[in-house]
């Protein structure tokens, strides 16, 4: 049997926000999986701001995509032919399997998810790699203490969201930001002791009513002004986590910051970056932890799921810059 399976593909490296020239969408045949592999039905894309980061010819953490390959994407499906000892048709997993709809693969890297557990869409945000970067972030390199003040940006979206409740959950004052009144509102109800609308602006003044002693960890996500506010704003030792920088990943040049990182100086503080991948041998760690959190209600995983098939994922990445997700953005097949 063969699979008849539409997938897209990197067709021109975009300058700046990708448009349609960025991709080409084209079908093609899956075989019959040889020794060793099996074939996923793939459900749910993962949509992450680090794609937009792969598809620079650029020296970084991992390979670019290359021109003609299939869009990498972390994704969940269901098994629908096996040769795989580990898999059997009917188990759903997750992996790297790419925008496309079915995936051959030889099972290195694939993980069969417990639906008993959360859904499969959770095992892609706050049980998958935004969770863990959540956790290692926070606690590895953020060095938190209970107690602690926290700051976190995109603190609406899957890894920000999840800072939020961890941190909650060891009775940290914590104060999130997020564009627009309904986020702002959601992380509230998450447990949010204050809130930032970066969109209202003056984030520097709202930080300082929210944060009058300053912030004891600054979970980063975002870069640009936030960034340059929280420096502004740090306590004595405190810990500045560079998780990521989406104000800047579609900018054509070099942003101008930071501006503030005297501060460091003065604060004697650290401002260190991650790249979860680092912390793959501890992962199932995070997940035990995190999915007893999710058991007794400390730690509540949202996604906002996207409809359209693949042919709707050039659309779907620029969500991600829009803000149009609250939780973790994935695109339903
Ligand atoms: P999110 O779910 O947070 O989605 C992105 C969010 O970013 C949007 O919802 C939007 O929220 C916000 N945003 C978009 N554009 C801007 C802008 N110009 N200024 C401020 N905020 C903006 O994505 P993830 O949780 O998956 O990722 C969050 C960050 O973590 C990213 O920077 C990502 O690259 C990084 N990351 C790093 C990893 C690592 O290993 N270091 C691993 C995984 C993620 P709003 O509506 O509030 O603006």
């Amino acid at each position: 049997m063969t699979w008849s399976s539409t997938e897209v593909r990197l067709a021109q490296r975009p300058d700046g926000y990708p448009d349609e020239s960025t991709w080409s969408i084209e079908r093609t045949e899956v075989p019959d999986p040889g020794p060793g592999e099996l074939v996923v039905k793939v459900q749910h894309i993962s949509l992450d701001p680090a794609m937009r980061g792969w598809l620079n010819d650029v020296r970084s953490y991992i390979p670019p995509v290359g021109l003609g390959e299939v869009m990498r994407a972390f994704a969940a499906g269901e098994v629908v032919a096996s040769n795989n000892d580990d898999f059997a048709v009917g188990d759903v997993v997750s992996g790297v399997f790419g925008v496309r709809e079915y995936a051959l693969c030889d099972g290195q890297g694939v993980t069969r998810l417990d639906l008993d557990v959360a859904p499969a869409t959770t095992w892609l945000g706050a049980l998958g790699m935004p969770g863990m970067t959540a956790w290692f972030g926070l606690t590895e390199v953020g060095r938190l203490k209970d107690g602690e003040t926290v700051l976190v940006s995109a603190a609406a979206g899957a890894v920000g969201s999840t800072v939020l409740q961890i941190a909650k959950a060891r009775g940290c004052r914590v104060v999130g930001v997020a564009g627009g009144p309904e986020k702002v509102a959601w992380l509230k109800e998450i447990g949010a002791d204050a809130t930032i609308d970066y969109k209202q602006g003056g984030v520097l003044k709202q930080l300082r009513s929210a944060a009058p002693e300053g912030v004891d960890v600054y979970f980063d996500n975002v870069g640009g002004e936030v960034l340059d506010a929280a420096l502004a704003n740090l306590r004595r030792g405190a810990r500045v986590v560079i998780c990521g920088a989406i104000a800047g990943y579609n900018e054509q040049k070099l942003p101008e910051g930071p501006r503030r990182y005297m501060s460091l100086l003065v604060f004697r503080a650290s401002m260190t970056g991650f790249v979860v991948m680092d912390y793959e041998d501890r992962y199932p760690e995070a997940v035990s932890a995190m999915s007893k959190m999710i058991a007794d209600g400390t730690l509540t995983p949202r996604e906002t799921v996207l409809e359209g098939g693949v042919e709707a994922f050039p659309e779907a990445l620029l969500g991600l810059f829009r803000g149009v997700n609250t939780g973790k953005l994935l695109l339903k097949l």
